[in-house]
């Protein structure tokens, strides 16, 4: 009897275990999926918020993209806004100047001589003569040679007038090229166009004083916006195919503003050549052409204002600065 009842117990406890370890293994069943579940769920947001990443990695490298984009547009706005109020400053100037002399001053009063209380010592002085050879180019020479001056002519096909390059040359000048033609329709019409025309100027120079030189100005500088009637982009590729074929080329940092429309007066190119640009190299933009009258009137006053502020004179050489402007088409 008493057997029996123990077996009872027994049977009843084996049976309580089995329902525990049932239970147990029912729960830790449970518990792993959630786990699993648990770590898929994780790896989903892993992999969403590396989407996400690159996504935002993506648009906002497509924002400083179109950043640079404006950036770059409202720098070229800035400069041919900058180079339009160069121009009606000038123009303003040349009124102002224009009614004083014609109210107050004789027609043919000479340029005063300046007399100079600026200190620009330190400062090199790269005087460029632009268009020549001209009936002017003998009286530039003269003057320059009076105050032992050495300038820079960049020249054109100047027809009769080419006999003067020989005697730019003999002076200890610089020779360096422009243009032949210096038609703006030409040498900008094309790429092919440009460099037939540069290697024109080159053979007359070649011939006339026997100097192949690589010094080179574009007509109307690197900066000019002409060419883009006849050629948009042109000026972009030609700054740097001249520099793949050799030459360099040469701007200016300072303009005398002789190449102004109509006749600028003598007084009005001293004036300008007085702004001398913080740089301690100025490139002086002047003309050696037929109607350039007054830039020979007022070279003397130039000279002796530089000479007098403690500038030194030099003429371009292959390793000059070249005051390179800013590439607008
Ligand atoms: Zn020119």
């Amino acid at each position: 009897m008493r057997a029996v009842q123990q077996n009872k117990i027994l049977r009843i406890i084996l049976v309580a275990f089995a329902v525990l370890i049932v239970a147990l293994s029912v729960s830790l069943t449970v518990v792993s999926v959630k786990n699993n579940r648990l770590s898929e769920a994780a790896g989903e947001y892993e992999s969403l918020s590396g989407e996400l990443d690159s996504a935002q990695a993506a648009r906002s490298e497509e924002a400083s993209s179109y950043q640079a984009q404006l950036d770059e547009q409202s720098k070229a706005f800035q400069s041919e806004k900058d180079a339009l109020e160069q121009t009606i400053s000038d123009l303003n100037r040349q009124i102002s100047l224009k009614r004083s002399t014609t109210t107050t001053q004789p027609a043919t009063q000479k340029p005063a001589v300046q007399t100079s209380t600026a200190d620009l010592s330190g400062k090199t002085i790269y005087l460029t003569f632009d268009d020549g050879p001209s009936p002017r180019t003998p009286e530039i020479l003269k003057i320059l040679d009076q105050y032992g001056v050495k300038a820079t002519f960049f020249v054109i096909n100047g027809g009769k007038y080419n006999q003067y390059m020989k005697d730019i040359v003999n002076a200890g000048h610089t020779i360096a090229l422009h243009s032949y033609s210096h038609s703006y329709s030409t040498v900008y019409a094309s790429d092919e166009n440009y460099f037939a025309d540069l290697q024109k100027i080159s053979d007359v120079v070649y011939e006339q004083t026997g100097v192949r030189t690589k010094l080179i100005r574009f007509p109307g500088g690197s900066s000019n916006t002409v060419s883009r009637k006849y050629a948009p982009g042109i000026m972009t590729r030609l700054t740097k195919e001249v520099s793949s074929r050799g030459y360099v080329y040469f701007d200016w940092n300072l303009s005398s503003g002789d190449a102004s429309g109509g006749k600028v007066s003598a007084q009005t190119i001293i004036n300008n050549c007085r702004k001398v640009p913080r740089s301690d190299s100025v490139i002086v933009l002047m003309h050696d052409a037929s109607a350039k009258k007054t830039t020979v009137e007022a070279l003397p006053a130039v000279i002796e204002y530089y000479k007098a502020a403690g500038c030194k004179f030099a003429a371009l050489s292959e390793s000059s600065p070249t005051a390179h402007q800013r590439v607008l088409n």
